[in-house]
């Protein structure tokens, strides 16, 4: 048993705890949580700072950190996905594990207790099993011919067998089939991927609004996704302009059974983001979907910066009361697999937003979203969450030299 206690104790689930001091046992599960109190605790573990739930990384693609420092900055999203797809076959299977194994490494020393990580193939499937970090898995399709749609979902179904073939006692390996990206799938695989969603109580999970082209593609047929796709002889038949943009087409497509995440969101206005949260909440009085699940929006700044060298717009989230979730995205478009320099780039581009809301979006919301709220999220009597340090950090304000350390 330890008895840990800080400057200021944010549980999340309730104020914060100036000197509070939380028990816990030998496992890490959290025994009491109590106010400071003039009796002596001479037996108390005391740190200069603020503690916090472990952090929920609810956006990231493990299989792809070998690409640290590989693809170029600032290219936007059809630069990044060129030199991505480019740069692919050029690695062995043991740099790719390799890559794998040390940014598990980096997440874990992060502070980050839980990561929604997106697979499109094996290569992260035995770490994972190896039960060090809580995963919740995405398979990801991507394929726009309707032709493809039962093969490339027969493919993500044996993914997924695959990976439940591995879960043992030490590791719970949840996933879900989901769709890559408005612009890379067609009807037919939504259909399927849907259909399946609705059978299951996992979260869902789509890329998002990343860059203004995407938008474009579905208001007009036209822009730079819309050239990329026919430099790459993509045949666009498939692919009619809509004439709305990219979520407003691609929502209406999305199962609503089960908690869900849209990734970036850097080109969602505030009237979309309305409207979103309207139509998911109508599909709930409708009965189409079980009252608890909800929507959540997850931002990943530092990647954003990285490929189209803009952000969303933070305030008109606050405002639309959207429930927001950290993801670091992968290592090719990001320096580190760290929520804390998430929480940086966030505060330094778009200072204001109180400490509370940001660690809630990168705790709390973040196990809820994942279904994993029992153990992890808060600092609460019973659960695990793990517990993070974070300090130099003044006025309850996080910047470039504030530092995590995980205590537990
Ligand atoms: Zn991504």
């Amino acid at each position: 048993m330890r008895k840990i206690s800080a400057d200021l104790i944010y549980t999340i689930s309730s104020d914060p705890i100036p000197n509070g001091i939380v028990t816990i046992d030998d496992d890490g599960t959290i025994l009491d949580v109590s106010p400071a109190s003039n009796e002596e605790h001479s037996d108390a573990e005391y740190y200069t700072g603020i503690i916090c739930p472990g952090f929920i990384n609810t956006h990231c693609h493990l299989e792809l950190s070998h690409f640290r420092g590989q693809i170029a900055e600032k290219a936007g999203m059809t630069g990044f996905i060129k030199e991505l797809l480019s740069k692919r076959p050029g690695f062995s299977a043991e740099e790719i594990s390799r890559g794998i194994e040390e940014a598990e490494a980096e997440m874990i020393r992060n502070g980050i207790v839980a990561v929604g990580d997106i697979s499109n193939d094996n290569s992260s499937f035995s770490q994972k099993a190896k039960g060090n970090l809580c995963y919740h898995t995405f398979i990801e399709v991507f394929d726009l011919h309707p032709s493809q749609a039962e093969k490339v979902f027969g493919n993500a179904l044996a993914l997924k067998a695959e990976l439940k073939s591995l879960e043992s006692t030490h590791a719970s390996l949840s996933c879900s089939i989901v769709p890559h990206a408005p612009y890379t799938v067609s009807e037919k695989l939504f259909a399927l991927v849907a259909e399946e969603a609705a059978k299951s109580p996992f979260p869902q999970s789509i890329h998002n609004q990343e860059s203004a082209g995407e938008s474009e593609l579905f208001l007009s047929g036209s822009g730079p996704m819309f050239e990329a796709f026919q430099r790459m002889n993509v045949d666009m038949q498939f692919f009619p302009a809509t004439g709305l943009n990219s979520l407003r087409t691609t929502f209406p497509r999305l199962s609503k059974q089960q908690n869900l995440l849209l990734v970036h969101n850097t080109f969602t206005s505030f009237e979309d983001l309305q409207w979103a949260q309207e139509q998911m909440k109508s599909s709930i009085t409708s009965g189409l979907q079980p009252p608890a699940s909800q929507l959540y929006w997850c931002t990943c700044p530092n990647a954003n910066l990285y490929i189209e060298d803009k952000l969303p717009d933070y305030h008109a989230f606050i405002r639309a009361h959207a429930k927001m979730t950290i993801g670091t995205d992968s290592l090719a478009s990001n320096h580190s697999l760290s929520v804390l320099d998430e929480l940086k780039a966030i505060e330094s581009h778009q200072p204001g937003i109180p400490l509370k809301a940001l660690l809630t979006w990168a705790t709390k919301n973040g196990a809820e979203l994942l279904g994993l709220d029992k153990n992890l999220g808060t600092i609460e009597k019973g659960k695990k969450p793990g517990l993070n340090l974070l300090s130099n950090i003044e006025k309850e304000t996080i910047s470039a030299g504030t530092q995590v350390l995980k205590l537990i």
